[in-house]
Parts: C-alpha cells; structure tokens; sequence
C-alpha cells in the first residue's frame, strides 16, 4: 500500500505526462526522510509521487492514484509528479539525483506510452507562481532550456542501448538476414563481407589463433579483409577465408558447427574440415558462405 493511500484521488487511466521538481530541500532532504515526513505532515502541504534522493528513490503514491504536486488541477489529476531531492545542497549529488529522475521519467513514458515533448514533460512553474524547479532552471539556464534538456535526456534513456558489435556464428541455413552476406572486392583476391541484417562486417580483430571473430560496424582495417583462399580436394572446390591482417590463420568453425557452441574463430591451417567453406550466391545478389561438414552457415549473431 502506497504511504499517501490514494489520498488525493484516483485518476481512473493512465497519466498523460510528467511533472519534474526540485524539492527545495536540504542535503539531508533524502528519501528516508521524506518517508518519515509524508507521514507526520498533513498531506494537505503537498506531495509527489516519486522522491529522487541519493539514498534511493521513493514511491509516495501509486501511479494510478492523483497526487498534490503543483497546485493546478490538470496537473494534479492528469500528470505523474517526480521530485528530485537535496536541491538546496551539493550541486554533483542534486545533478546525480536530476539524472536518476530523468532514468525514471524515460521508464514512465515506456510504461505508458508518454512521447516527451513540451505538452507531456512538464515544469511547475508553468503552472503556478513558483520557482520550481528552482535548482535545475538555475544549472541549465532558464525554462525552455531546461524543459528541452528534459525532452532530450528523457529520450536518449527511452532509446535501446546501440549494438555495434555481434558474434560471428554457424547457424542453420534459413534464408535469415544474419547470415546473407555482401562479399565485396576491395582488391584482387581481397574482400570485405557485410551481413543484411546489420550491415557489420566480419572481423578479426584479436589477431591470433583461438580467438574469436565477430560482426562489427566500425572500421577496422586490415582486420576486416580477407583473402578468399581457393582449394581443391580430390573432387570437391571449397574457399578458405585467410584474415589479411594476420595472414596464415583462417576462420574455422569451432566443434565443427556441431553442438552447442558454433563460434568462429581464427586458427592457423588445421587441415580438416573446421575451415572448409563454400560460397553460395542467392537470387538477391548476396550470399551464404556456408560450412561444408555441418552445412550451417556464417551468420551475425
Ligand atoms: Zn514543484
């Protein structure tokens, strides 16, 4: 049960934007402290939903219920209120704490659908006579700044964190984009090969036997060229795929692209079957360079 027990109301759907406030308080204006103060003053003064403080975030009323937060009655009933704590005290722990509310306004906005802009991120002093949110108006340099570097901070936490590295692997030939490959000429005899699904090219960038190689998307030289080693045996054609960056290790297929585990690596001439690819292309110009023994193919994954 929430510390404010729904005392201001119930809002009946989802809130429809964020409050944020600096609580004016003190350095020892915390989260324990608030938790004890909520529930020794009458209500009436005032309360938020959420206490951003140094020692943890509190959760005063359920986001489902109203709370006191600003003295306007739109923003009351329709707008969660997130305050950020110890405003009045050091500036690096109030901005640490301005940034945990920014975390914890990103994970609202996801839960309920919030896109921020200046209709849905919210400052109490748009609202009503005060200078709230007075500590973060004053470090970021007025109210449109502030709001803006709301808007933006909120967003950069809503966005999934960028990949730009993934395995290299054998899997199962199902036409996946992980495993259709551009293999560009960059040389004679010397290519590049760029997956579809993330456009990272295949990497070997330890540069010595037994280690992994994997799919990334910044360029790393040398480490992402290969010489497309041709061979026969008896009556079959297969391609070995020589790193340029260190010439005499080849990709090879870890346990054969059997079991469990399906890495590539880079190993010097094993003789066997690990390193024996064949290239197949595809009706849309790609191709599948697929292990010969297991018949998987090289993907990013
Ligand atoms: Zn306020």
């Amino acid at each position: 049960m929430s510390i404010c027990n729904g005392v201001a109301g119930n809002r009946g759907r989802n809130p429809i934007g964020i409050f944020i406030h600096n609580d004016a308080g003190s350095q020892n204006a915390n989260a324990a402290f608030y938790r004890n103060w909520l529930q020794t003053h009458p209500l009436e003064n005032g309360f938020a939903h959420y206490y951003v403080a140094q020692d943890g975030i509190l959760q005063a009323e359920d986001d489902s219920k109203c709370a006191w937060h600003c003295g306007n009655l739109d923003g009351n009933l329709n707008y969660l209120s997130i305050e950020v704590c110890q405003s009045m005290g050091d500036l690096d722990i109030f901005k640490q704490n301005e940034e945990k509310a920014m975390q914890l306004a990103a994970q609202k906005c996801k839960e309920y659908g919030i896109v921020p802009s200046t209709d849905t991120i919210r400052l109490h002093q748009e609202v009503y006579s005060t200078s709230c949110p007075h500590r973060s108006v004053e470090i970021h340099g007025g109210r449109s700044v502030t709001k803006a570097y709301f808007i933006e901070r909120i967003k950069a936490y809503m966005e999934p964190p960028r990949i730009t590295k993934v395995n290299a692997s054998l899997q199962a030939n199902n036409g996946a984009d992980c495993t259709r490959l551009s293999i560009k000429a960059v040389k004679d005899g010397i290519y590049k090969v760029i997956d579809k699904e993330h456009g990272f090219m295949l990497t070997a960038a330890a540069g010595q036997a037994n280690a992994n190689v994997d799919f990334r998307e910044f360029d790393c030289g040398d480490y992402q060229l290969w010489k497309l080693v041709k061979k026969r045996y008896k009556n079959a054609d297969y391609t070995m795929l020589e790193s340029v960056a260190t010439p005499g290790l080849y990709l090879s297929a870890e346990n054969n692209g059997s079991g469990g585990k399906n890495n590539l690596k880079l190993y010097t001439d094993l003789h066997n079957m690990k390193q024996k690819f064949y290239i197949r292309e595809e009706t849309d110009g790609r191709s599948l360079i697929i292990h010969s023994f297991s018949g998987k193919c090289v993907a990013a994954k």
